[in-house]
């Protein structure tokens, strides 16, 4: 088999993998860069163009973050007859995150803040919706391609990350007859979370493992319990809450934005929060609670009764007048963006919050280096009242809130990641899905551990020939 990857490797930007077998060519995800705009963002299909041996099949689909699935449309552009493979819940997903993207680059577009025309249109990808090919986890289907030399199955297993997230296990006989299996993780989660329990893996062992390495080089994330972060967290929002304060939670409105609000439902419930503050989210976010409802019987649950109907949530208000108003007194806002870029809903809340001290700010997800996010933390980082810019356009505002960082991450610690490779037993490890001290870092303990393991850390556009 071959192995290369189609988008940036020393970053977590766009994941698409193409893999080669046995005259099968298949494309493991099909993400965009979330930092960048236009064709740039895209992987870089040419790889595949230029080579004349090489074949795009079929899509695998692991899940719906942008970085797995944002660059789906522009892929079927390049390929139309691509099969498109993806989970019953991804497919719901899709159908709502690559309009709102299509209509995201629209509107840039019209307000003059593109530097490059849309990728595609909203008319576009609700075609393109029905070519998927929807599978239940744990049901292998055909991925064999035109001019495949042997039949290949695929297999998606829970991943435990995101509502619909799958790993892929393909399974195929080698020139000899033997049966080899290709297992790729995409973004994993070994452990339970709020409201998706954690990823079940293959039984048997695998030859290749293609291993997310996301928070490889985050030593913290292996030393901290998933509850007694959510106990620290419900420490915090009550003590905001008595000082008459309000909480800002930014939140990626996939995923982790339902974590969090179960989280907060949990806390109210056991008395840690009151449970008539009032919780306020917001559109995009909305709309995906709905789908994680829709599908709660029929994807993989801790407790199925649970419904993100179920949790009071109020809409929050539209107008900066009507916002203050609602700050006047405590409440909690779950909102997106994550790392709170300029011109979204949790920037805008935050230079309202930050200068009085009654509030607070409490990081659940990743903060990218120098984004919004990330200066929040260094300026309360240098005692109240530093000053933070959280906009270009409105230039610097003292810090006078409270800014603390929570983790409740949606991916494996490396050592579990260590326990995942222990398991499967691989004789190949091929690191993706992190950046450079991250990848290094599991490369190296796979290969002191393991010396006889074969460690592959790909660059875009390598190719890995095993
Ligand atoms: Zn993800
Ligand atoms: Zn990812």
């Amino acid at each position: 088999m071959i192995f290369c990857p189609l988008g940036e490797t020393e970053t977590i930007s766009a994941s698409c993998h193409f893999l080669s077998v046995r005259g099968t060519g298949i494309l493991l995800d099909a993400g965009i860069d979330p930092e960048a705009e236009g064709t740039a963002a895209l992987p870089d299909l040419d790889i595949i163009h230029n080579r004349h041996d090489w074949y795009a099949d079929s899509l695998l689909v692991t899940h719906a973050h942008h970085d797995h699935i944002g660059a789906l449309p522009s892929i079927l552009q390049h390929f139309p007859h691509l099969k498109v493979h993806m989970t019953h819940a991804t497919r719901d997903l899709a159908d709502h995150v690559l309009p709102a993207s299509a209509r995201l680059q629209r509107r840039r577009m019209r307000e003059g803040t593109a530097t490059s025309p849309p990728l595609f249109s909203e008319e576009e990808v609700n075609v393109y919706s029905y070519l998927y090919l929807a599978h239940k986890l744990n049901e292998s289907f055909d991925v064999t391609g035109l001019r495949g030399e042997t039949p290949i199955r695929a297999t998606f297993y829970n991943a435990g990350h995101i509502l619909g997230s799958a790993g892929s296990l393909l399974t195929y006989a080698d020139e000899a007859g033997t049966t080899r299996r290709i297992f790729y993780t995409s973004d994993t989660n070994l452990r339970a979370q709020g409201i998706i329990p954690g990823g079940d893996y293959p039984k048997e062992k695998v030859d290749v493992l293609i291993l997310e390495s996301t928070l490889g080089a985050d030593p913290d994330a292996e030393l901290t319990t998933r509850r007694r972060e959510i106990e620290r967290f419900g420490r915090r929002l009550k003590m905001i809450i008595e000082r008459g304060g309000s909480a800002l939670v930014p939140v990626f409105a996939m995923g982790r934005a339902q974590e969090t609000l179960a989280i907060i439902h949990k806390l109210k419930e056991k008395g840690v929060i009151p449970s008539d503050i009032p919780v306020y989210s917001a559109g995009g976010l909305r709309a995906v609670s709905d789908i994680y409802d829709k599908t709660r019987f029929t994807t993989p649950r801790i407790d199925e009764s649970f419904q993100m109907y179920g949790i009071e949530q109020r809409r929050v208000p539209k107008s900066t007048a009507a916002l203050m108003n609602a700050l006047e007194s405590p409440g909690i806002f779950v909102v997106s963006s994550g790392m709170m870029f300029e011109r979204t809903l949790s920037n805008r809340l935050a230079q309202l919050m930050v200068e009085d001290e009654k509030n607070g700010i409490l990081l659940v997800g990743f903060a990218r280096e120098d984004s919004p996010a990330d200066r929040l933390q260094r300026s309360f980082a240098l005692g109240q009242g530093s000053p933070v810019i959280l906009d270009d356009d409105l230039g610097p505002q003292p810090l006078n809130a409270f800014v603390e960082r929570f983790r409740m991450s949606s991916h494996s610690h490396r050592r579990d990641l260590i326990q995942l490779v222990e398991k499967l037993k691989p004789e190949h490890v091929i690191l993706v899905h992190g950046d450079a001290p991250a990848r290094t870092w599991l490369a190296d303990n796979l290969r002191f551990f393991y010396p006889e393991l074969n460690v592959h850390v790909p660059k875009k556009g390598e190719e890995i020939e095993i």
